[in-house]
């Protein structure tokens, strides 16, 4: 179990570790945005990093600077008050000392260090950071969120942005931008970039259909289909020479352009990549706040981390609903809701630590919870719901799931169960007594017990819903307005 005292050590054994800095969410923020002109030239600049350690230690490896083109975030809201996030990267004024910018996240590292394999060996995971290019030199840091909530710095650097070390060469043309919608300014929009994988020259058009179809899906989901306007949408298309991604249970390898593959972390359906540069320098040709990479692909299967990309199979029955779900964990940092499914994590959130994603909670303190302004007062917490009755109906799909995955089943099978179960517990969702209502309903973040849930049923939780539960929803629509205010 990480506890205080292990997160202790594990700061003390990383070598590159400065003296650890603590500051709560509200210290940091106090600071009123400064002056985007006179802090920043208007471009982007990248810091690119190995991130590596074990379960019981961690350290950064700097890689390099990169020049991008525009910076496409908003020039106002440049210190991210959130407070959401595994980490937080930060960026201080080397003169002065002030923050200039901020932004909470999640990572591959993250998520790695809470599996199996963290306690055999070392693993290291690429991450670049990007961030308004500033005119003085300043401090790059990185902070990890300790057991009791607060972030306590881990990694820290200098940076002139006019030394040598920049990479200032012009970033190379590769495949083509294609806008499917540009509403404004990038600085006043949530840029979405959807890249393509595992699509020949011959499937542009389709990955163009492809983009559309399911972005239009997502605009149409509120909180997106109300703030509609605030969106523009490209796609990045670069061809690959063979049609799909990599499948290791099936021994399928294909080189595909950003090295999308199944069974990330050894989970079947988990797609990532682990070549975060190369798809950077690809999607520094657009102007771009998020990243959906969309392949190729008949397999069901994704991703989403928080602000580092999500990933979505195309022709797959229930891609639109995957597309949304995924760019929940990687927009707004919304947690997984489910606690069934297979997962490689063996304990993703502490027990006793209270999560810091929006929608998810310990009921440390169940007088305050994190979303009481959006509970009636009739409705008790926690909330009751017949989750024996759901569990029992659950755990036999997941049985039948995991022996189709075992016989690698047809994709036509396991869409055959999902309907199934999603028929079966759509039923018993429905006569629930508190459904609709706010309240903290407990199963949530792969724990059957010990974690809540904001409503019965969600995008987040199971495959029946088209609308996000209200905390999700909220959540979602604040990142919109960081990004556009
Ligand atoms: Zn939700």
């Amino acid at each position: 179990m990480r506890s205080l005292l292990a997160l202790c050590v594990l700061l003390l054994s990383t070598g590159c570790l400065s003296t650890p800095r603590h500051s709560t969410p509200t210290q940091s923020s106090n600071a009123a945005s400064p002056d985007f002109d006179a802090r920043f030239t208007g471009s982007t600049l990248r810091v690119d990093y190995a991130h590596c350690g074990t379960s019981q230690q961690e350290a950064i490896a700097l890689l390099g600077y990169r020049a991008e083109g525009e910076w496409a975030g908003s020039r106002t809201q440049l210190v991210d008050r959130s407070d959401t996030g595994k980490y937080r990267f930060r960026m201080f004024d080397k003169a002065s000392g002030s923050e200039l910018y901020s932004r909470g996240f999640a990572s591959i590292y993250g998520e790695w260090e809470t599996t199996a394999a963290a306690k055999q060996g070392w693993g290291s995971f690429q991450e670049c950071q990007r961030f308004p290019e500033p005119r003085a030199s300043v401090f790059l840091a990185l902070e990890k969120r300790a057991a009791d909530g607060r972030f306590a710095e881990f990694w820290r650097t200098e940076l002139d942005p006019q030394s040598r070390f920049v990479d200032r060469s012009p970033i190379p043309a590769l495949g083509e931008v294609i806008a499917l919608r540009e509403n404004g300014p990038s600085a006043k929009q949530v840029d979405l970039l959807i890249v393509a994988d595992g699509y020949t020259a011959q499937q542009r058009d389709k990955f163009v259909a492809d983009a559309k179809r399911l972005s239009d899906i997502l605009l149409v989901t509120q909180p997106f289909a109300r703030h509609a306007q605030r969106f523009s949408v490209r796609c990045l298309f670069v061809p690959t020479p063979e049609s799909g991604i990599s499948n290791p249970r099936k021994n399928i390898w294909k080189d595909s352009a950003f090295g999308l593959s199944f069974n990330a972390f050894d989970s079947d359906r988990y797609v990532l990549t682990y070549e975060d540069r190369i798809l950077r320098n690809a999607a520094a040709q657009a102007p771009y706040d998020a990243l959906i990479l969309l392949f190729n692909e008949r397999k069901y299967g994704g991703g989403g981390i928080y602000n580092l990309w999500a990933t979505v199979a195309s022709d797959t029955e229930p891609a639109p609903y995957v597309f949304v779900h995924e760019f929940g964990h990687s927009f707004a940092g919304l947690a997984d809701e489910y606690y069934s499914s297979q997962v490689a994590y063996e304990e993703f959130n502490p027990a006793g630590v209270e999560p810091w994603e929006p929608n998810a909670t310990a009921l440390l303190d169940p007088k305050n919870l994190k979303w009481k302004d959006l509970v009636d007062s009739t409705t008790p917490i926690p909330t009751p719901w017949n989750q024996t009755l759901y569990d029992q109906v659950d755990l036999a799909y997941q049985k039948q799931r995991a022996e189709a995955i075992a016989q690698q089943a047809s994709e036509e099978r396991n869409e055959e169960l999902m309907r199934e179960i999603k028929a079966q517990t759509a039923v018993l969702l429905a006569t629930e007594p508190h459904r609709g209502k706010v309240g903290a309903f407990q199963g949530s973040m792969y724990e059957a017990k010990g974690l809540y849930r904001p409503e019965v049923d969600c995008i987040m939780f199971s495959r029946n819903p088209t609308n996000f539960c209200k905390v999700c929803e909220r959540a979602l629509e604040r990142t919109i307005l960081m990004y556009t205010e």
